[in-house]
């Protein structure tokens, strides 16, 4: 029997008129996902994915990864036996021989209908086998033990266990995002959150260097090497804040700084937007989180732009957005102590209810086109490849 991993994808996709097209984006993602590691082939069955391994193949590395494939629901290590129920029948004794459990149940499927036994006979007949030889009962409810039985095309897989996939749409199928990067909490798990729905985020991180640490920047750069995690490549824009701050500071009145230097960035990152040819721009605010985060100031600081904001964390409480971020892997690098942007010259009461015509008239006080400008020219653009934190971390002593 050779060793191999089922992926099952989820049933909105099978559904779909473009299934065709998903399917096409899983099988490229699951071939991003398992590069360097050692397999014999990828291929596509019906509603599934089926990787075929070697014997060196890590099996615990390979589910590793494809449990952040999304689009999957289920991958399963299983074994790839024969279709012939005596050898089937066999082959699952050897596999359930070694194994501890008082109580089992055989779970089969037929995805090929010309299979000549149904799934309930196939249930019958390997039930029996394994019932006899260990002598152990059946139990329908919470067995120890099932014994998963897939018969597709030519194959009959075996398997025990179902790893959940990372669910959601395969990543790419819904285009490109730019997703708004600080190194708080909320922002990766936002952009986790439209990666799961199938966007690719092109990051953007605003900057006061000289006058925040170069750590701030190092902070983000680890964020973007966990989220990539998901899309294999990222690519991240540095981009200079602080003279935009320093126009900010000098020429409006204190308590709306936080709304204009919010609706500068916003401008930014639809610049970059336009440039990588992205449908949408993507925060971590929620409704009432901090004082920029009131409807009224949502309001405003949409107003700067038209491509529309998307805001996925915007029902939620802290609480759920920490459970996200412990998850996905990004909280413990999130809560490092580091100095933001929009920490610095931050006014002590902060307007919450901006009006729009005033913040329109205020900003009338700055050279918005120059001081975007500038900050566009100074940026740098930074890429990441796949498990480059991973490197990262074997690189230091
Ligand atoms: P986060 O935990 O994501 O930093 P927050 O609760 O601290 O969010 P704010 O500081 O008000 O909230 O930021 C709201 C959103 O604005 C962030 O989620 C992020 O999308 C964006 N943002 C804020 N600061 C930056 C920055 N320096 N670079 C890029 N985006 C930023
Ligand atoms: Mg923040």
């Amino acid at each position: 029997m050779k060793r191999c991993f089922v992926c099952y994808f989820h049933e909105i996709i099978l559904k779909r008129k473009n299934r065709a097209f998903f399917e096409r984006h899983l099988k490229e993602n699951v071939e991003k996902a398992l590069a360097g590691l050692p397999y014999d082939s990828i291929r596509r069955l019906s509603g599934r994915i089926l990787i075929e391994l070697v014997p060196d193949s890590p099996v615990e590395e390979v589910g590793a990864r494809l449990q952040k494939v999304f689009g999957l629901v289920y991958c399963c290590p299983a074994w790839s036996s024969v279709q012939h129920m005596e050898q089937l029948q066999e082959d699952l004794w050897s596999l359930v021989q070694s194994r501890e459990f008082d109580t089992f149940k055989i779970d089969s499927r037929r995805a090929n209908k010309k299979y000549p036994l149904n799934s309930q006979q196939m249930n019958e007949h390997l039930g029996a086998v394994v019932g006899e030889r260990s002598a152990k009962r059946v139990r329908l409810e919470q067995p120890d033990l099932t014994c998963y039985v897939d018969i597709v095309e030519d194959y009959a897989f075996l398997f025990f266990e179902k790893l959940r996939g990372g669910m959601g749409l395969p990543m790419s199928s819904s285009g490109r995002v730019v997703v708004l990067l600080s190194g708080g909490i909320d922002s990766p798990v936002a952009a986790y959150k439209v990666m799961k729905r199938g966007c690719r985020a092109i990051f953007v991180h605003f900057h006061s260097l000289p006058h925040t640490t170069p750590e701030s920047l190092e902070k983000v750069r680890k964020l973007v090497a966990l989220l990539n995690d998901y899309q294999y490549r990222s690519k991240t824009y540095m981009i200079p804040f602080a003279d935009a701050q320093r126009q900010v500071v000098a020429f409006t009145p204190e308590k709306t700084r936080v709304i204009l230097y919010r609706r500068i960035m916003m401008r930014l990152a639809e610049a970059i937007a336009r440039r990588e040819r992205a449908h949408a721009l993507v925060t971590g605010d929620a409704i009432g989180q901090v004082a920029s985060q009131t409807l009224e100031n949502i309001r405003a600081i949409s107003d700067a732009i038209q491509l529309p904001v998307l805001r996925p964390l915007i029902g939620d409480d802290k609480e759920e957005i920490v459970a996200v971020a412990r998850r996905i892997g990004t909280f413990e690098t999130s809560i490092l102590p580091h100095d933001d942007c929009c920490s610095l010259f931050v006014p002590k009461h902060p307007e919450t209810r901006a009006r729009l015509e005033g913040i329109r008239k205020i900003e009338g006080e700055l050279d918005i086109e120059k001081i975007v400008g500038n900050a566009l020219s100074e940026m740098k653009i930074e890429k990441t490849e796949f498990h480059s934190h991973m490197e990262a971390e074997l690189a230091t002593p």
